[in-house]
């Protein structure tokens, strides 16, 4: 845990009390301060009264009088589409909101950190798709290389739950445009940005403001290295202001559209090859093709992003093509489950929006794809460009014929996932992939993508078994 620093005897409110809100409050009282917690789900409550925390009803008027800071969880709308009436009201009273990202990086640094020969550094990743797999595969390489590494953030485990850094530790951070555009303090060592695609626009107020809100993980506090995928305009954008000129090698730039050059450093992917070069010489080169566990352009995009952020930290390139090697891959991101018959099963249901549908239907031959669920705004117009490979959809959620009815392929209605893989695996033959890619978030059958990605698992098991 990294107790919270600058609250000693102070009154820190902490609104959401999820995961990393739980975190928070007990990282707040290992600092000294008071935490007084609010979620309007009561169950969520109770669990942290049973750790003995306060919980005041932060709606009251009057409940923020003596507040030095509101901690908000990400999934409450600071912003848009409106903001929640506790945070709307922390801002008129002129109470700091933050979030446990912005505490994380004010209280991460201790005055042990003098007798360490080598600092402990904190990369953290954001873009639209392949945060986690990027995330996690850096973590990954840093671990096989022997180096002391921690994971967190977005990503499972709360950000103030990790343990305090040590002499070249490096901490790995998943970081979502709802965290950066919130926290306070944001100064990573090495900032890391996959891509960008429409998403999550009715809490940003559109593009512009989702661009802005990862672009503060770069303009905030200043990186000393920045990864940064080049293939869309808004990355080119944010690598072309970091840069001081051509040959400034602070940014490293990402691509897996083109052959990079020029005199600064450069990471780029082109069929299967991932190639590094640095001030106009070939410093490494690596075949993706190989690697079982990062399949597709879209995974050697993570898998050159990953390979910059640790070559910045100066890992060799023979030691990060053997982690790669070995990179276990994550559940519901191209997570294959099952093979049997010739038939590859693949649980993609992280692919809760058009584009990584896009990518995941572009690493795979044969498709029977298994789609739909609740629709992300700007259509799925994109996803008719990518089914070449697609020899029929079985669609799935409460609009599947609505959803059906606007793709290009063969498609069936089969609403629920189990009528889906039944249908699927009986139309299939070997050499076939049945894919779960869905373009669409989760929420109108399930709680979550990972409940949807077991309901793919368990029904293909179990028929499976039969
Ligand atoms: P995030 O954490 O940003 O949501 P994940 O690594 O969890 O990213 O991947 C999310 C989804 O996007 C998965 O369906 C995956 O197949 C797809 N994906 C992964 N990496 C990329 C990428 N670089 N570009 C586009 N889609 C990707």
């Amino acid at each position: 845990m990294i107790p919270v620093k600058g609250f000693s005897g102070q009154k820190v409110a902490v609104l959401g009390l999820g995961r990393s809100g739980l975190t928070t409050a007990r990282a707040l009282r290992a600092g000294g301060a008071q935490p007084v917690c609010w979620d309007d789900n009561p169950d969520a409550r109770e669990k942290v009264q049973a750790e003995g925390f306060d919980c005041t009803d932060l709606r009251r008027t009057g409940a923020l009088e003596g507040i030095a800071s509101l901690i908000v969880s990400p999934g409450i709308p600071h912003l848009y589409p409106t903001p929640n009436p506790i945070v709307a009201a922390a801002l008129e009273a002129g109470v700091p909101v933050d979030n446990d990202i912005g505490l994380f990086f004010r209280s991460f640094a201790g005055p042990e950190w003098n007798n360490f020969d080598t600092l402990p550094r904190v990369i953290a990743v954001t873009g639209s798709n392949g945060k986690s797999t990027t995330a996690a595969l850096i973590h990954h390489i840093l671990t096989e290389a022997g180096r002391s590494a921690e994971l967190a953030g977005n990503i499972g485990r709360g950000v103030l739950d990790i343990d305090p850094g040590t002499d070249g530790s490096v901490v790995v951070l998943e970081l979502s445009s709802y965290q950066t555009e919130l926290a306070r303090s944001l100064t990573p060592d090495v900032a890391v940005f996959t891509n960008l695609s429409p998403d999550h626009l009715d809490r940003h107020g559109g593009m512009g403001g989702y661009f802005a809100a990862k672009r503060r993980l770069f303009a905030e506090g200043g990186p000393d290295r920045a990864v940064i995928g080049v293939d869309e305009a808004e990355g080119a954008f944010l690598a072309g202001q970091m840069a001081e000129g051509p040959a400034d090698d602070r940014v490293i730039r990402v691509s897996i559209d083109r052959k990079l050059t020029g005199p600064g450093w450069q990471v780029f992917a082109r069929k299967g090859f991932l190639s590094e070069y640095r001030k106009g010489r070939q410093a490494g080169s690596i075949d993706l093709r190989a690697i079982k566990g990062l399949p597709g352009t879209h995974n050697h995009q993570n898998a050159c992003a990953a390979y910059a952020a640790c070559r910045s930290l100066g890992l060799a390139p023979r030691v990060i093509e053997d982690a790669l090697h070995s990179y276990p891959g994550l559940p519901h991101r191209s997570q294959i489950i099952a093979e049997a018959q010739g038939v590859t099963y693949v649980n993609d249901s992280k692919a809760t929006n058009v584009d990584s549908a896009v990518k995941a239907l572009g690493a795979f031959k044969r498709i029977r794809w298994i789609c739909g669920g609740l629709e992300k705004e700007g259509g799925l117009a994109a996803l008719n460009e990518a089914t070449t490979d697609v020899l029929k959809a079985y669609v799935i959620g409460r609009e599947a014929a609505n959803f059906a009815m606007q793709l290009n392929v063969e498609t069936q209605v089969c609403t629920t996932m189990a009528a889906a893989v039944e249908q699927a695996m009986a139309d299939a033959e070997a050499g076939d992939t049945i894919l779960l890619a869905p373009a669409a978030a989760s929420f109108d059958q399930y709680d979550s993508f990972e409940r949807r990605g077991e309901d793919f698992a368990d029904s293909v098991l179990q028929r499976l078994a039969e």
